[in-house]
């Protein structure tokens, strides 16, 4: 089984695509480890990325899916995979679409995981960080014994600037509107299965096996 999964900051995505692979028995393609392998074994396509990134630049469209088309021509693959981190815009869908289609692949879906905002926002913005040692904590996951403080070393628990709701509030707008056109280009062509991730890890994972089944 082909597959890709998409969702924003804070639903759990990481997590959730470890527990599928497993699951169903396929690879996972996360771009993080994808650019750190082909980095490492100095492909062709990695050589090129590193240009870019010791420059400070971005890594262009081109190179990342020359990278992804390398990986999924792979025989590791032939089995299925669970693609991670990509694409993020239209455009990479595109050539994402035309590389599967030059390799005869078939993508057999592609899982969203739909968290409210609000909740998001909750998950987001509830770290805390000790001014002094730099644990960390959060306000419903983690918390510290005594509220306000750090269980290691007794210092002032702060919330970084880049956890506050306006940060965190910017940043999911930015995922909304690069995401939203892959969301409908997905729908359109039938393969969008939107996956309701406000719950158990085991049961957002019994409705992404049942979505695939359906
Ligand atoms: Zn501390």
């Amino acid at each position: 089984m082909n597959l890709l999964i998409m969702g924003p900051p804070g639903a759990g995505k990481g997590t959730q695509a470890e527990v599928l692979v497993k699951e169903l028995k396929i690879n996972h393609i996360s771009t993080g480890d994808m650019f750190r392998n082909a980095i490492k074994e100095g492909t062709e396509m990695g050589k090129k990325a590193k240009e870019y990134m010791d420059k400070g630049e971005l890594v262009p469209d081109q190179v990342v899916v020359g990278m992804v088309r390398d990986c999924l021509g792979q025989p590791y693959c032939a089995k299925g995979f669970l693609l991670d981190g990509f694409p993020r815009t239209l455009p990479q869908t595109k050539a994402l679409d035309e590389t599967l289609q030059s390799l005869n692949i078939k993508l057999d879906g592609v899982i969203n995981i739909d968290v409210p905002r609000e909740r998001l926002m909750a998950r987001l913005t509830g770290r805390r960080v000790c001014r002094n040692c730099g644990a960390s904590y959060h306000v419903l996951f983690n918390l510290p014994e005594v509220e306000g403080k750090c269980n290691a070393c007794g210092g002032e628990l702060y919330q970084r600037s880049d956890d506050n709701e306006e940060a965190v509030s910017n940043r999911l707008d930015v995922y909304d509107a690069q995401t939203q056109p892959l969301i409908d280009y997905y729908r359109e062509k039938g393969l969008l299965k939107n996956i309701n991730g406000d719950q158990d890890i085991k049961k957002v994972l019994g409705d992404i096996v049942a979505s695939l089944k359906g």
